[in-house]
This record gives structure tokens, C-alpha cells and sequence, in this order.
């Protein structure tokens, strides 16, 4: 029996990433700023349309480096649908993650719901364009100035998704993105922070390398979180494929959404917003009311050796860890229940997603 994991991470032509790892054998420079760093560094900022991005070790250090770098205090408003790298980043940065409910459309924050949250202790909105779903960036921004707060997303999952041709990471004061082998693009680890204010250039800089200034001033304090020319190294091969790798992406989603469309109780991505370019990140589906439970599909499908991957679930705020923090998210606790990542990665062969649809068919019918 056919085995068929939810993801399988990108890796290109192998001559390909030699070629690069040479650079580093005759340059002699592994890590600090060098070269491959810089290089992948200006090909990721016109990739992403940004002004400013700064290309860090991981994606969650890099969250935890931006509200840092901005300086926050208090309470920050975000969504308990997502990956709970983003709320240990608030959290170990100081703040406090207070929970605001998700809509059932796209999952990324319920825009009517931000300001019922907002106390004199709120300094920042940090939203997640969870699955690449932009949110409602421009009622967000909206919000924001009328409440004096920075905004600061999660675009951990966004990568090379656009509105109205703009790259997503140009919304808000700043947002990360993660490398992460299992992302649409991935630097084996890796991500960064693109920001709005270039005046924020130096404490991030310094907040990745010890806060070191020159050879004799250390002027703040910081961690270690710099990208290494081995990551970099990937990112730029990497990169040469990430409109490919999009485009087989889009093939197998819509494979996807024209096997489900007998369904009707079985709601799929739309991909209909003619402003967007997606990056078809993930495929979830949601379970609602129908034959079969989230749960069970789950179950039948791993008979049949078929993983999918309840993401996300449980969502975040129904964790021990978290339960000090507020806010009534019943939207989110449904959509955690009812939802299914199927299998979807940009190498997947004709064969391996017809076994996916002929056992979904199975199941289902
Ligand atoms: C992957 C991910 C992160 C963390 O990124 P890493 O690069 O793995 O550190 C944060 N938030 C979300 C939503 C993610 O999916």
C-alpha cells in the first residue's frame, strides 16, 4: 500500500546546491553576513515587492525579534487559530496574547470583533494570514491608526501571496515570514522580518547578533539569530523553483476542489478573489453537519495510510499553557474540530494524489 505523508519538503537538483556550497568552501565564510546571505537577501526582497527584510535563523525567532524591536508593552490581540509558535513569541516577548475569534470564510481574524478587545493596555494586532489567506489587512490598518496600535502579522504561511499585486508582507508595520523545510518555501530552516519603518534597520540587526555594535560596543541586549550561508545556500536554489513549485501546488488544489464539488458538505478552499495571487499552502477542508466526522475521516484515511493533519487543533487558547488568557472564540473551537489538512506538496505525483481521491472516494461515497 501506497504511504502518502500531508507534506514532503521541496528540495532541489542536488548539483544544484553543490554549486552554491562550493561558494562557501572558496570564500571560507560560514555564517555573519556573508555573501550567499546577502545575495538571498536582495532576491527575497523584490520576490516579496518588499522595502526592508532582514533574513533570520528561524521564522519564530524573527517574530519574537519584531515585537521586540518595536518596543511593545501590554496586551497584543491575536487569533488562537494558528501555529503556537506565534503565541510563545508573544509571550516570551513579555506580552500578553489576548485571544480574538476567527471568521468561518478564511479563518484569519474576525475584523468585527478586534475593537470589543482593544483596553488601554492593547499596543499591537498581531493577525495570521493563516493557510496564505490574506486577511482584511485594510480594516485591520483601519483599526489600527484609529487606536494608535502597530500591527504586526504572522505571514509564516504566505509566502509569494499578493493583493492587488502587492506583496503581502508591505501590510501593517511588519511581518515574518518562516523558511521552515515544511513551508512553500524553505531554507531547510530559516525566515525573516520585513518591516515598513527602515528606521528599525539597526535593532533588528542588533537584536539577531548579541546586540553587537562594532569590535568594542556592545549597545543592547540580544540573542543569536542569524542565517547561516548552508540555509542560504538553499534559499537561493530554492528560489529558482518557488513559482514551479506554486504552479503544481495550484494543479493539485484544484484537483482537490473538483473532486469535492459532489460534496456539499464538505466546504474546500475558494480561490475566486480574482485581487489575490494564493500560494496554495495548504488544502483544508471542513467537516460540518455531514456522513462523517473530521475525526473519522482522519482515522479511515490513516487505514489506508493516508495522513492528513488536524491543523489546528486543539486551537491555542484550550491549552493548559494558555488558559490564563482571554477572550470567547467559538468560531475558532468549531473550525478546530471540523477541520482537515489534506496531503499537498508541490512534488506530489499524478499517481500518489489519484490513490488520495480514489481513497477519499471510498470513504466518502
Ligand atoms: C511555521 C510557523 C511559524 C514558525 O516558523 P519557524 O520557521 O518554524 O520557526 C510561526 N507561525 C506559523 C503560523 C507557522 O506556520
Amino acid at each position: 500500500m501506497m504511504r502518502v505523508n500531508v507534506t514532503q519538503p521541496f528540495l532541489p537538483p542536488i548539483e544544484e546546491f553543490y554549486a552554491e556550497i562550493e561558494k562557501i568552501w572558496d570564500k571560507k565564510w560560514l555564517t555573519n553576513a556573508g555573501p550567499l546571505e546577502n545575495e538571498l537577501s536582495s532576491s527575497i526582497q523584490q520576490y516579496l515587492k518588499v522595502e526592508n527584510v532582514d533574513l533570520g535563523v528561524n521564522g519564530h525567532i524573527a517574530l519574537e525579534n519584531i515585537l521586540l524591536a518595536n518596543d511593545l508593552k501590554g496586551e497584543v490581540i491575536t487569533t488562537p487559530f494558528t501555529f503556537v509558535s506565534t503565541i510563545h513569541a508573544i509571550k516570551l516577548a513579555g506580552l500578553t496574547p489576548v485571544f480574538c475569534d476567527i471568521n468561518d470564510t478564511d479563518f484569519t481574524m474576525d475584523v468585527t470583533k478586534i475593537e470589543a478587545l482593544i483596553t488601554e493596555n492593547t499596543s499591537a494586532i498581531l493577525p495570521v494570514h493563516v493557510y496564505g489567506n490574506p486577511c482584511d489587512v485594510s480594516e485591520i490598518d483601519r483599526i489600527a491608526k484609529k487606536h494608535n496600535l502597530k500591527v504586526i502579522y504572522d505571514a509564516a504561511h504566505a509566502f509569494g501571496v499578493e493583493i492587488n499585486q502587492k506583496g503581502i508582507g508591505t501590510f501593517g508595520d511588519a511581518s515574518m515570514f518562516s523558511f521552515h523545510a515544511t513551508k512553500c518555501f524553505n531554507t531547510i530552516e530559516g525566515g525573516c522580518i520585513t518591516y515598513s519603518d527602515q528606521k528599525l534597520e539597526k535593532k533588528i540587526k542588533l537584536l539577531k547578533n548579541f546586540g553587537i555594535e562594532n569590535e568594542e560596543e556592545i549597545s543592547m541586549v540580544g540573542r543569536n539569530c542569524k542565517m547561516n550561508e548552508f540555509q542560504a545556500a538553499m534559499g537561493i536554489v530554492n528560489l529558482r523553483y518557488i513559482d514551479d513549485c506554486i504552479t503544481k501546488r495550484e494543479v493539485i488544489c484544484r484537483k482537490y476542489n473538483s473532486f469535492f464539488e459532489k460534496y456539499d458538505w464538505i466546504k474546500t478552499p475558494n480561490y475566486t478573489n480574482a485581487n489575490i495571487k494564493y500560494n496554495f499552502a495548504y488544502y483544508p477542508i471542513i467537516l460540518e453537519n455531514g456522513a462523517l466526522t473530521r475525526d473519522e475521516l482522519y482515522a479511515k484515511l490513516a487505514e489506508k495510510n493516508v495522513y492528513s493533519r488536524k491543523y489546528f487543533w486543539p486551537v491555542l487558547n484550550e491549552l493548559d499553557i494558555f488558559k490564563e488568557c482571554v477572550g470567547e472564540t467559538p468560531v475558532a473551537a468549531k473550525i478546530g474540530r471540523n477541520v482537515l489538512c489534506l496531503p499537498l506538496y508541490s512534488e506530489m505525483e499524478e499517481e500518489t494524489i489519484e490513490y488520495v481521491l480514489e481513497t477519499l472516494r471510498n470513504i466518502l461515497d
